[in-house]
C-alpha cells in the first residue's frame, strides 16, 4: 500500500512486499513479522519576545519556505527539550541564553514533510523575553530573514506550520 508518503517500499528485513504500514505508523511485514513503529519526533520552538513584539524567522528551506516560522529544531537524542532549545538558539541566531531564560508555553503537534518522508512531530514551545530586538542570523541556509512583529499585526496566514500558526493565534495574537 502507498499512499504517496510512504517511504518503505520493500520490508526492510526481508524485502517482501507483503506488509501493513496503516497511516504511517505502525510497518508490519506480514512475512518475517518485522515490526517498525514510526514514532512522533520531538522538536523545540521559541517565541522570543520584545516589548509588545515577537520574533519570526522567515524559512530559506523546505518545507513552507518563504513562510514564517519561529527559532527551533527537533530534538536530538539524549538532549533536553531546553538544552535542545538553547543549541538551536545558539546556532540560527547566534545568542547564548540560559535554561532559566525559557519559560515553558505550549505543545502542540505538527506534521513536517522533508524529502517524501511525513514526520509528526510534537512541537514543545518556550518563551524568552529580551532586553533588545537586535538580532542576527547565523544560519543562513535555513533562515532568510528575521522580523519582529507586533502582536496586533501578525499575519496568521503567512505562518507556516499548523502547530505555530495554533499557538501564537491562541497565545500572542492580538485582536486590532
Ligand atoms: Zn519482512
Amino acid at each position: 500500500m502507498t499512499d504517496g508518503t510512504t517511504f518503505f517500499k520493500f520490508c526492510p528485513n526481508c524485502s517482501s512486499e507483503d506488509f501493513d504500514y496503516t497511516n504511517n505508523f505502525k510497518f508490519h511485514c506480514y512475512s518475517c513479522d518485522f515490526v517498525l513503529y514510526h514514532n512522533i519526533a520531538a522538536a523545540v520552538a521559541i517565541i522570543f519576545t520584545y516589548e509588545d513584539k515577537v520574533l519570526f524567522t522567515v524559512r530559506n528551506i523546505d518545507p513552507d519556505k518563504g513562510k514564517l516560522d519561529l527559532p527551533g529544531g527537533f530534538i536530538d537524542p539524549g538532549e533536553t527539550a531546553e538544552e535542545a532549545a538553547c543549541r538551536e538558539i545558539k546556532e540560527e541566531i547566534g545568542l547564548e541564553i540560559s535554561l532559566t531564560q525559557l519559560q515553558y508555553v505550549t505543545s502542540s503537534p505538527n506534521n513536517y514533510l522533508y524529502k517524501k518522508v511525513a514526520y509528526r512531530t510534537m512541537d514543545i514551545f518556550y518563551e524568552c523575553s529580551l532586553d533588545s530586538e537586535e538580532m542576527e542570523i547565523t544560519a543562513k541556509d535555513e533562515i532568510q530573514d528575521l522580523i519582529w512583529i507586533k502582536r496586533s499585526e501578525i499575519d496568521l496566514n503567512k505562518i507556516g506550520f499548523i502547530s505555530i500558526k495554533e499557538v501564537i493565534e491562541k497565545h500572542y495574537f492580538l485582536e486590532k
